[in-house]
């Protein structure tokens, strides 16, 4: 609600990356109630002090706490809520079609850098399960040795290999400034997937001992979970990629 010169926020937002330590912020708040589609949208451009550990949300109008997660944790997630945080009237970036357009322009980059981390998610677990494969010995010999094994690990290096090729094919579009939603799509759905198929097959591998958290490959099964979520799930990534078949008639 716009109050004299300055934005009025009130609302609240679950799954923040990063929320306490940020300067800054882009909120997607609706300026007009009266709509209820994109029309009534604006993008502000929102600046709060940076939160430490003990105080993660010292602005006026603003509160927040963690949320615990399964993986990934190097990151830090917050539930946001807003009552009465303000922002000046001159940080207005865009309204309506505009405002939107322009938070839909940070899908596609999203998507490609999502799908560059599922590739390294993935080629970590390649290099964990390699390892153990070559330093565990079973009936005499490395496990490695055993067809089954050995080919587990080949299909993840041309999983990955075909995925990283993708990802870098749909970065070079966007690169040169050409329509990439498809391809980053494509990119991050296979990417997700890529990196579970690596992270289940390199704890397999292991055999009991990947079930341990002693070692580092069950954490890598935790953290290539969340890829097949954040920055838009699977099921979207499809959606856009089966609209532009029929766009395209093929
Ligand atoms: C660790 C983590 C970090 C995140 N960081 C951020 C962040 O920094 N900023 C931010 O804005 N968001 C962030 N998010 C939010 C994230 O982008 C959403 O969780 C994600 O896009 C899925 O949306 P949702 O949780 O509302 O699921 P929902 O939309 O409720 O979806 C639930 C299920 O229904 C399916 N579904 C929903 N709609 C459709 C449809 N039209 N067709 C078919 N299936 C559908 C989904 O695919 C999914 O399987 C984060 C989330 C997580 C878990």
């Amino acid at each position: 609600m716009l109050d004299g010169d300055h934005y009025v926020v009130t609302g609240a937002k679950t799954w923040i990356t990063h929320a306490a330590r940020a300067d800054v912020m882009t909120l997607l708040v609706r300026t007009d109630p009266a709509t209820t589609d994109y029309r009534g949208l604006s993008m502000l451009l929102a600046e709060k002090p940076r939160g430490t550990d003990e105080t993660p949300f010292p602005a006026d109008g603003m509160t927040g706490g963690e949320i615990e997660v399964i993986g990934y944790r190097g990151m830090k997630e917050y539930e946001l809520g807003f009552d009465g945080f303000t922002v000046p009237a001159a940080n207005l970036l865009a309204r309506g079609r505009p405002g939107f357009k322009q938070l839909m322009a940070t899908f596609e980059s999203a998507r490609i850098q999502t799908a560059a981390r599922a590739v390294g998610v993935a080629q970590s677990a390649l290099d964990i399960g390699l390892n153990y494969a070559l330093d565990r010995k079973q009936f005499g010999q490395a496990i490695f040795e055993f067809p089954r094994v050995a080919n587990k690990l080949a299909m993840m290096a041309a999983e990955i290999m075909g995925v990283r090729q993708l990802t870098y094919y749909a970065a070079r579009q966007k690169d040169e400034d050409k329509r990439c939603d498809v391809e980053a799509g494509m990119a991050k759905l296979i990417g997700a997937r890529v990196a579970w198929a690596a992270a289940d097959n390199a704890l397999q591998i292991h055999g009991g001992n990947g079930f341990a958290m002693e070692y580092v490959i069950s954490r890598v099964l935790a953290d290539a979970r969340i890829l097949n979520i954040f920055e838009g799930a699977g099921e979207i990534q499809a959606q856009v990629i089966a609209r532009r078949l029929l766009e395209d008639g093929n």
